[in-house]
Formats: C-alpha cells, structure tokens, sequence
C-alpha cells in the first residue's frame, strides 16, 4: 500500500488507535509498508532500507529492552515517512537520543516522530494532568505507555500540569536537558551538581535514591535569586556515571517571581 507522509497523530486517528495499550508499532509500520525484523546488529541500534513503497526495518534485539525496541522502530518510521523511495538509515544509539526538538536535524525529527506515535500528546496529556513531577509518575506512565524511563520523562516535562525540567549529569557535570515550555528560557539548570543536592549523593555517594525532596532553588537553578524559593527534586541513578533528575515548581507563582 502507497502512503504518503503524514503525522503520528494523523496516522493513529486513520487507524482508530485511542488507547496506549493498542499502540501496536510494528502493526503500524507494516501498515506504512515498512516491515520489522529483529536482530543483533554491530554498531548501530536500528536501521530501515527502503525503495519505491517498501522497506525492512531491522531493529537490534541484543541487549536493548523491548521499550527502546518500539522507540527504534518508530524513530527509523520517522525518517520513512520523511524519505520515502529513497531511505538508507543506520542509526547508533546516540541518534536516538538525539534530543527532540530541534527539527532540522534529521536524527532528531525521527525521534520527535517516535515520540509522537508512542507518547501521543492526545493520549498523555489527560493521563499526566495534575500528577506530581516525579519518576512515581513517570514509571506509572512509562508502564502503561511501554515506554523508557527517559522518554517518558521527556514527555512528562513537555506535557505535565506543573513547570518542570529533566536534566541528565555525568561525572564531569550537566549532559543535557530539557526545559518544559512553562519554564523561562533565562532559566538554566546548574551545570554541576551542587553537593547539597540528593543527586550529587545518588551520583557521587552512592546513596540509594531517596523521596522526591523540596530543596532550595539555588541549590539547582542558576538565578540571582533563586535563594529565596524552592524547588522539588527527584533523582535516580541511570547508570554508574549518570543521574537523572526531575526538577518541578508545584507553585508557578515562585517561577512567575523569578
Ligand atoms: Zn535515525
């Protein structure tokens, strides 16, 4: 079957698909013409050849877990639907984490268009309004979404009811982030951990995560005068040299001071 591009969204009516659970992306990729295969790869994460109206998505099942699995396979649906006839993509696991947004650059529209067929906003948005900013939430989410942990934060940040940023530390200091529309550009996470954050001891210490924890603004946000509010924090460990934090006002009113 011929298809032209068209958005995630559009994609999902035209299918009737309204709940998480029936989100089938291989079902849908096949319904794009583009058929999946599973199998180990060396070097890279997922890949799509296509010509004419047809393609083969090979995805890599060594080691990746089933969420990250369904995002590659919606990432390389992503560039199908851009470069249709013409598509030859080997995408490495940096790629798909390349972050969204930026939608020049071809790694990362391919995966705002997975994010936007497996995290719908249509879908999201009801089921994250008025939930607390935190990896509870995002698991929650994440589960009934069959989604990762990091793209499912992502989306949160994006989507959610309070202002909020989810930001990524190494060792060395600040990776990356990703601002939630509420929060003003002037707003920027610190780019090292404080040491008086829970995610400086998750990282650094070796502590076990801890509950989400109100801590002083200062501490997180570089502002002349964030010492005077609060911000909440929750952090968890995402590997031995990284942390993930969700960084959230409950009250606006404190970022509409700032
Ligand atoms: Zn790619």
């Amino acid at each position: 079957m011929s298809i032209c591009h068209r958005s995630a969204e559009t994609l999902l009516h035209e299918l009737g698909i309204s709940e998480p659970q029936h989100i089938d992306v291989e079902a849908i990729a096949y319904y794009c013409g583009a058929e999946v295969r599973y199998r180990p790869l060396n070097g890279c994460a997922a890949r799509i050849i296509g010509s004419d109206d047809q393609a083969i998505i090979t995805v890599d099942d060594g080691g990746s877990s089933w969420p990250r699995q369904r995002f590659s396979i919606g990432h390389e649906l992503g560039h199908w639907m851009r470069d249709r006839g013409k598509s030859a993509h080997l995408c490495q696991d940096k790629d798909l984490t390349a972050v969204w947004g930026h939608r020049q650059d071809p790694e990362s529209r391919a995966n705002q268009y997975a994010a936007d067929l497996l995290l719908p906003p249509f879908m999201f948005q009801p089921r994250a309004a008025g939930r607390e900013m935190t990896f509870k939430t995002v698991r929650t989410l994440a589960d009934e979404f069959k989604t990762s942990r990091t793209a499912t934060a992502i989306r949160l940040v994006e989507k959610g009811t309070f202002p909020a940023m989810l930001i990524c530390y190494g060792m060395e200091g600040r990776r990356w982030f990703s601002r939630g529309p509420d929060v003003p550009q002037e707003i920027w996470p610190a780019k090292q951990l404080n040491h008086e954050t829970t995610a400086f001891e998750v990282l650094f210490a070796g502590k076990e995560q801890r509950k989400p924890m109100e801590v002083d603004a200062d501490a997180w946000v570089e502002h002349r005068d964030a010492y005077r509010y609060t911000v909440f924090e929750d952090s968890v460990k995402i590997s031995d040299d990284a942390v993930l934090t969700l960084i959230w006002w409950k009250d606006e009113q404190q970022l509409i001071d700032l």
